[in-house]
């Protein structure tokens, strides 16, 4: 298992390889592997669509629905990428507050984007219940905690600002948000109302199911090694010698994109996020962390991520590629743990992964159209299940020309100068970050 879903070598020279350690926790839950045939050496179809993420998978179920012909091509198995090795938070829009947003995009773009991303959450509830997907939905809220008086401001001010747009999300403070975490360290939280949790591999696989069964053709193991235009067809052509042409391509490939694509790529920055987890806790150690089941993020500037798994297992996560190794991660993560719950007994390890996100210089998402009949949206900024449930189908809408809301314009690309350098810089920065602030 661990070896099909082994990922490709992280991009940054300072990295460490991501195929160096174990498969995600998510595999002991996600249920069965998707089933897809061995593809015809020469495929034609109307669509293509490259990448089982979210955002592929809901593309291809969109353009099935629709009835399109589509094909989708994926480099590994469903959800290798970041679909399958996230935390499972399923928030609305972006990191940014309203004001920021409509100031980032525009007052017409950021209106509808914060309409469309705000109510994403629920889109992805309609799809799990839609499908039946089963990927252990969690409603409770989730919790995102100021760690000083600054960030206080600045949540209150989101709060109100999410309020007043008739939005469910309120600040908790002192004793009841001490109920909530089990811990002293922190004063004052926002509780957003249309966040949850779910087991992201299950959805991605459930998923896939839903655009298998609504006639999307889907295949594994397919990575595409070149995409070219002939006679106004795209082509692509995978590493086994399977040659597809299409009419249009949705490139779903975001962070993971490379050589394939560089108008994607050169766009972003990309940057690790990883997870270290638990054995599933005993009873009397989850009574001292997070009792009520919350999961939760925090407003450091590369946050603190926590949730239990539908097992018990404490899953705590963070930005920036695993360099120092998962024992290195593991002594972190153990640390981290001592100093905010001291009560809490020692806990044994069982799984620690990470995976590549994609980072604009505005931290906002990026809708990309480099050639007629290409394009794709890129960059979610650690913030993708709902946005890329929600871009997978506005991608298939665009392609069938069908008309509906746009949250962001249409660019050809955006390439960052000094990329190489922006990455390598940001992985070292985050690297003494974590080590540094967040443990000490
Ligand atoms: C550790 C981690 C934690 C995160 N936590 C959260 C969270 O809690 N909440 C949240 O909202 N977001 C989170 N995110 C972000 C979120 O997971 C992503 O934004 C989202 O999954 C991206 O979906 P996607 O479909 O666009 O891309 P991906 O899921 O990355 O899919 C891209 C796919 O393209 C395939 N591919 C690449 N190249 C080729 C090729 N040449 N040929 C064929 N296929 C190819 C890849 O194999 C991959 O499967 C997290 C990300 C990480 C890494």
């Amino acid at each position: 298992m661990a070896d099909r879903m082994a990922p490709r070598p992280a991009r940054s020279h300072l990295a460490a390889p991501e195929r160096a350690l174990p498969s995600s926790m998510w595999h002991m839950t996600a249920g069965a592997r998707v089933e897809t045939p061995e593809p015809d050496d020469m495929i034609s179809t109307g669509i293509l669509v490259i990448g089982a993420g979210f955002n592929g998978l809901t593309a291809a179920l969109r353009l099935a629905e629709c009835g399109a012909d589509a094909v989708l091509l994926e480099a590994g198995e469903i959800g290798e990428g970041a679909s399958g090795r996230n935390a499972g938070m399923v928030n609305p829009g972006q990191f940014l507050g309203p004001a920021e947003i409509s100031r980032v995009l525009g007052p017409e773009y950021g209106e509808v984007f914060l309409r469309e991303l705000g109510a994403a959450p629920d889109l992805v509830r309609d799809l799990i219940a839609r499908h039946e997907i089963d990927c252990a939905p969690d409603f409770r809220p989730v919790i995102r905690a100021a760690i000083n008086t600054r960030t206080e401001a600045m949540l209150s001010g989101q709060s109100e600002a999410w309020a007043k747009r008739g939005q469910p999300v309120e600040m908790v403070r002192g004793a009841e948000l001490q109920a909530m975490t089990g811990s002293r360290r922190w004063s004052a939280a926002m509780l957003d109302h249309r966040g949850f949790t779910i087991q992201p591999l299950a959805y991605a696989r459930g998923l896939a199911r839903a655009a298998q069964k609504a006639g999307a053709r889907l295949y594994q193991n397919q990575r595409v090694q070149s995409l070219t235009q002939e006679n106004g067809r795209w082509i692509a052509l995978t590493r086994s010698g399977t040659r597809v042409t299409a009419k249009k391509v949705i490139l779903s490939t975001n962070a993971y994109t490379g050589s394939l694509a560089p108008a994607f790529s050169e766009t972003l920055v990309t940057s690790g996020a990883f997870g270290v987890a638990t054995r599933p806790l005993d009873r009397a150690s989850r009574a001292l962390i997070f009792p009520q089941g919350h999961s939760f993020y925090d407003t450091h500037k590369i946050p603190l991520f926590f949730r239990y798994d539908p097992e018990g297992r404490l899953k705590i996560g963070s930005l920036g590629f695993l360099s120092d190794g998962a024992e290195g991660i593991q002594r972190w993560a153990a640390r981290i743990l001592a100093r905010h719950w001291p009560d809490l007994p020692a806990q044994e390890w069982s799984h620690v992964w990470q995976g590549t996100l994609g980072l604009t210089a505005h931290r906002m998402p990026r809708l990309i159209s480099p050639a007629e009949g290409l394009i794709g949206t890129i960059g979610c900024n650690g913030r993708g299940i709902a946005p890329n449930s929600y871009f997978g189908g506005m991608l298939a809408d665009i392609t069938l020309g069908r008309a509906g809301p746009r949250p962001l314009p249409v660019e050809q690309s955006s390439p960052r100068p000094l990329r190489a350098l922006q990455c390598d810089a940001l992985d070292l920065s985050m690297r003494i970050y974590r080590n540094t602030f967040l443990k000490s």
